[in-house]
């Protein structure tokens, strides 16, 4: 230890006289340290550690830690091997769980619970655009009824934009022919009413 942290109470006397027993870094101020290590440095003469060298380390731990964690079995609750899936609430072996599934613990869900999902997930779009398209019909007969010219308009566009998704499977770009029904807010260039 080169360090001449023995001094009663030469607090000014600190500055660049730090050295890193990790990286090596000599004339650190008090700065590069944790008051803690600071503290215990002069105390106890524990070597210090910069926080870089310390921050470092910690990160090094968590993530030794975090790949312990996903090399060993999963912590089956009860024994036995069996894992309560948190979607069905019945207890499965854990066989029937993934890796990914077992390391959220009570929230795991068995391999049926994530197909089931998966495929739920997958038949959404269609519902999905019925409940928008009733809703912009909805909000079209109401604009009809009470709204601006641009309310109409915003209304009646958005309704053909549903019916255009819907037939060709794509957010049309523009809507060129077969717009069908009422045709008010078609082929009037000058009534746009977004800038
Ligand atoms: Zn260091
Ligand atoms: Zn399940």
């Amino acid at each position: 230890m080169s360090s001449t942290g023995g001094g009663a109470d030469g607090r000014s006397d600190w500055a660049g006289d730090f050295a890193c027993v990790e990286c090596g870094r000599k004339r650190l101020t008090a700065a590069a340290f944790s008051k803690r290590s600071i503290e215990r440095h002069r105390t106890a003469n524990v070597p210090l550690k910069c926080t870089a060298c310390v921050e470092a380390a910690a990160a090094k731990e968590r993530a030794a830690a975090a790949a312990k964690a996903a090399a060993a079995p999963a912590p089956a609750d009860g024994g036995g091997g069996e894992v309560v899936c948190s979607a069905c609430c019945k207890p499965r072996p854990a066989g029937d769980f993934t890796r990914a599934q077992l390391q959220k613990g009570a929230k795991a869900r068995c391999g049926d619970c994530v197909a089931a999902a998966g495929a739920a997930a997958a038949a959404a779009p269609s519902d999905a655009w019925e409940a928008r398209y009733k809703e912009a019909k909805e909000a079209a007969r109401k604009a009809e009824a009470v709204g601006t010219a641009a309310a109409r308009l915003a209304a009646a566009s958005k309704v053909a934009a549903l019916e255009g998704e819907r037939v060709t499977g794509l957010k049309p770009v523009v809507l060129g022919r077969g717009g069908r029904g009422r045709g008010s807010w078609r082929g009037r260039g000058g009534t746009r009413g977004r800038a």
